[in-house]
């Protein structure tokens, strides 16, 4: 079986994540993305993250309807903030026979040299970078990772945020589902940028 796995704060999960998924899912052939929320620190750059049982509903509203797709919920089990390494550890022990395939964006590869054990989650998954055609790869991501192209869908999370809280739409930024979920949580209403 060849599982991607895909990591991320996803607060909230917007289209942008679900098109590099799918579109990785076809280019690599996988048969399953497991998305995997982490745990971030509580009070991080000032401001009072959404509680990570909330950004797993997200997650899991966001996917619903789409059989390659599943939420998981490991990292978020672990004590504090979780190593790419742990997670792929944990996922070879439960699944020994699947090929596994980290997915991220070229923003989080580029910081490949900063995580824990680098050369042992190389050992354990095949790197997944998702570009736009064209977008230039840092020369330290280019040599490990595989690149695919994605029909890159330019939003972030912070801008859905930011539009929250400025109480402007994001209909067609997010699901409907993870909006609905956004409105009955009055999400990012309070935040300071
Ligand atoms: P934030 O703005 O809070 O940093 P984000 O939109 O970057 O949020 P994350 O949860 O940080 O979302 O990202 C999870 C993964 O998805 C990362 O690997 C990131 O590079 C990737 N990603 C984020 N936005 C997009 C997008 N629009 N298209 C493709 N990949 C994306
Ligand atoms: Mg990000």
């Amino acid at each position: 079986m060849r599982l991607g796995v895909y990591g991320g704060t996803f607060d909230p999960p917007h289209l942008g994540h679900l098109v590099a998924a799918s579109d990785t899912c076809e280019a690599l052939g996988l048969h399953r993305v497991l998305w995997v929320p982490s745990a971030v620190h509580p009070l991080k750059a000032g401001r009072v993250r959404t509680p990570p049982a909330l950004r797993l509903e997200m997650v899991r509203a966001a996917i619903a309807g789409d059989p390659r797709f599943a939420a998981d919920d490991l990292e978020l089990r672990r004590q504090g903030p979780s190593y790419t390494v742990d997670t792929l550890r944990e996922l070879r022990a439960r699944e020994p026979a699947a090929e596994l395939f980290f997915i991220t964006g070229a923003d989080i590869l580029a910081e490949l040299h900063r995580w824990r054990e680098p050369d042992e989650v190389l050992r354990l998954a095949t790197l997944v970078v998702v570009s736009r055609a064209g977008e230039a790869l840092s020369p330290s991501g280019g040599a490990a990772a595989r690149a695919v192209e994605i029909t890159r869908v330019d939003v972030s999370s912070t801008q859905v945020r930011r539009l929250a809280a400025a109480g402007k739409s994001i209909r067609y930024l997010v699901p409907e589902a993870v909006r609905a979920v956004i409105e009955r949580e009055r999400l990012y209403r309070d935040l300071s940028h």
